[in-house]
């Protein structure tokens, strides 16, 4: 007789705070998207989420700053350098009344977190400033978060004394490879981040069809492991223009599967994830969907999104409860 534990045992294991083997992790990763054992795994980390969070879930704003050729040149981005003709429509950098429009807007619609995302050649010391000023702005009880390029620890300090709160940062499956950017330098960033007490939002992206499954297996199992307000799995989305526009993106329910295992890897560490979070997006966009909303729109947005929330029976806190670690 096999003294191998079957799928549903080694969910169990997982609930039960146990660590989970490369070996017994890749037979999660191979569930059948319609089998018994999917539902299963996705009912436990339901229960996971639901304990990390204390069933809370939380209202995240982005304001996408400049939509400028960027040296970082991501195969899945419309803002890569080398992506061709027709990736994008044109260059432009948001001015500073802007970016206060959206996140004033944001902060007056319930956001806990606002997001300012730049391409990596932004001018940092442009970028403190204007992240002082959205601090300045917005619900002190806000967090604000900074999505920008590689950084040392002397910008992680500056960061910081500008308001920032969380830094997103990603090690992308393939770093180096569909990017120009050097993952040394990628993990660097991340430690300046660490060191400076700056928190750290993170995800295994991208994620797409023609991917090597080992290569994903091992980043999934790195970032669950890590210290996080929020993460999940980062699906491609293709753009047309761009050097991966013809992979294609998973399924939604091979999605389902591999973000429900992320979520028990990841345990009661990480508090948030796609499962409980919601965007509403402002100003440019990598995937060349830009947003040039009005107050109406982000007040009409933001409203959908808590009752999409409310409707998954996530509950809203208010700026003034602990959201565990989101700030
Ligand atoms: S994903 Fe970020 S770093 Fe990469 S090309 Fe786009 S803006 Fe630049």
């Amino acid at each position: 007789m096999s003294n191998e534990l079957t799928i549903i045992e080694l969910v169990d294991k997982a609930l039960d705070n146990e660590t989970l083997s490369r070996t017994e992790v890749e037979r999660l990763f191979a569930i059948e998207a319609y089998s018994r054992e999917s539902y299963y795994l996705q009912w436990a980390a339901h229960q996971v989420a639901f304990a990390a969070s204390r069933g809370t879930g939380l209202l995240y704003a982005q304001v996408g700053l400049d939509a400028n050729p960027c040296p970082g040149n991501c195969d899945f981005c419309s803002f890569a350098a080398a992506a061709t003709e027709g990736a994008w429509d044109e260059s432009r950098t948001l001015s500073l009344d802007d970016i206060l429009r959206y996140s004033r807007a944001f902060s007056q619609n319930g956001a806990h977190l606002i997001s300012l995302m730049t391409t990596a050649n932004y001018d940092f010391d442009r970028f403190c400033e204007v992240a002082q000023a959205v601090r300045e702005t917005v619900h002190p009880k806000v967090s604000l978060m900074a999505n920008i390029g590689d950084f040392g620890s002397t910008e992680a300090a500056a960061l910081k004394d500008a308001g920032i709160d969380i830094v997103y940062h990603a090690v992308r499956v393939g770093e180096g490879v569909i990017t120009s950017l050097p993952v040394e330098k990628r993990y660097e960033t991340i430690e300046a981040v660490r060191a400076a007490g700056l928190r750290l939002m993170s995800g295994v992206e991208p994620i797409y069809a023609e991917q090597d499954s080992a290569a994903v297996i091992d980043r999934m199992i790195e970032v669950a492991g890590w210290d996080l307000v929020c993460s999940g799995l980062g699906s491609l989305r293709t753009v047309r223009g761009t050097r991966m526009q013809d992979f294609h993106p998973l399924s939604r329910p091979r999605y389902t599967v591999l973000s429900a295992l992320f979520r028990l890897l990841a345990g009661t560490r990480i508090p948030y994830g796609s499962e409980n979070t919601c965007w509403c997006d402002g100003g440019t966009n990598p995937r060349n969907n830009h947003m040039f909303p009005g107050d109406e729109t982000i007040a009409t947005s933001m409203a959908a999104l808590k009752r999409s929330l409310e409707d998954n029976e996530w509950r809203i806190p208010s700026l003034d409860e602990d959201q565990r670690d989101s700030r």
